[in-house]
């Protein structure tokens, strides 16, 4: 059977190896003679898949000690509630960095519990840059700052960590990598809280994982319900309720193969490759347009536009009868999108090339 070239922005792509793997383990996990799905989270098998889970999972981010990762539900949609909920340790004002649609979510969200600064914007240029940090006006009161490293929808990385250094480890610097966690290294030190829901780049939806910094845990707001307190999923291992047992297994075959494949290092180099081969073609022709200044194209998801624009229907035809699927903008912005996570193999890349500069000699 041949699989698609899926381009989806999430849920997305997952190894085929991941994928073989759970079918070869569906009925019988390492001879329990049950699916994992089926397992009590508290019983010894899915315990030590859990255990195992995290540990691969701390090895290949390089997660210091000091640091608790918890495995949730609720998507990164739910964190944006959690951060302000978990940080603002009564302090009632927090920045943000708005660099697009889930910068915007994020920000909605906090709304509810503080007073919003929002220390930057790319909104003056429809969300087409990450500003500079010298650009930024911090709020000295903040209690945190919140960002976005890579707007999955608009296209718009940050291919630099922001340095709070300066306001000493008061002030922690909260990252949503839904969408480019894993996709290179990480100095996790330099972060307060990194969330990321699973389904882009680590697995099936249902699964959000947090890492978060150790002290900052044990002053959520008052009424913040347990469901929604770091400190108590920390203190059960993230066994308060019924974590999505089954994403995380899956999740963890993922973390495997990419510490086969050489871990974060060389998916950074193999990332960089299949983004430069995308974006070379898109700039060597006026017939497709990338919005995104070119310091801040994401290395995950690569939007851009026909230069016809009522040639997309036609475009995203031919790439199906072709294998390649989901190449259509978000109907917020339009237009087409290749979502390339860690999964994406450079040969969905390289036939997508092929087909763009096909297409564009067959209507220019
Ligand atoms: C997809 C996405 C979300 C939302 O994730 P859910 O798991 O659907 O809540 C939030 N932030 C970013 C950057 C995303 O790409």
């Amino acid at each position: 059977m041949e699989r698609i070239f899926n381009f989806s922005a999430g849920p997305a792509v997952l190894p085929t190896k991941v994928l073989q793997r759970a079918r070869d383990e569906m009925l019988n996990w390492h001879d329990s003679n049950m699916s994992v799905m089926e397992m009590s989270h508290r019983g010894k098998e899915f315990t030590s898949i859990a255990e195992k889970v995290e540990a691969d999972f701390r090895e290949l981010v390089g997660i210091p000690s000091n640091y608790k990762v918890l495995f949730l539900s609720g998507g990164a949609s739910s964190q944006f509630s959690m951060v302000p909920m978990n940080l603002l340790r009564e302090k009632k004002r927090a920045d943000y960095i708005n660099t697009g649609a889930w910068s915007k979510k994020a920000i909605k969200e906090a709304q509810r519990f503080c007073k919003v600064n929002i220390a930057a914007s790319s909104e003056d240029a429809d969300f087409t840059y990450a500003p500079t940090q010298d650009k930024w006006k911090l709020d000295q009161n903040a209690a945190y700052v919140h960002y976005t490293p890579n707007e999955t929808i608009g296209g718009v990385e940050f291919n630099w960590t922001p340095d709070l250094t300066h306001l000493g480890n008061n002030v922690p610097l909260v990252a949503d990598m839904s969408s480019c966690i894993l996709s290179r290294p990480l100095d996790i030190t330099q972060f307060g809280v990194i969330y990321a829901g699973a389904q882009k780049n680590m697995g099936p939806a249902g699964l959000t994982i947090v890492i978060v910094r150790e002290n900052l845990l044990g002053t959520t707001i008052p009424g913040t319900p347990s469901m929604f307190d770091y400190k108590i999923h920390a203190d059960n291992a993230s066994m308060y309720n019924t974590p999505p047992t089954y994403a995380m297994y899956v999740a963890g075959l993922v973390f495997k193969w990419l510490m086969k494949k050489g871990g974060l290092v060389e998916m950074e180099k193999i990332n960089i490759a299949k983004a430069n081969l995308l974006y070379d073609l898109i700039d060597t022709t006026d017939f497709y347009h990338c919005p995104v200044a070119n310091p801040d194209r994401s290395r995950m998801n690569v939007p851009f536009t026909l230069k016809n624009t009522t040639l997309e229907g036609e475009f995203l035809k031919q790439a199906q009868e072709r294998g390649m699927f989901h190449l259509k903008g978000h109907r917020s912005v339009g237009g087409i999108r290749a979502s390339i996570y860690n999964a994406m193999p450079i040969e969905g890349v390289a036939t997508l090339v092929e087909f763009m500069k096909e297409f564009a000699s067959n209507h220019d």
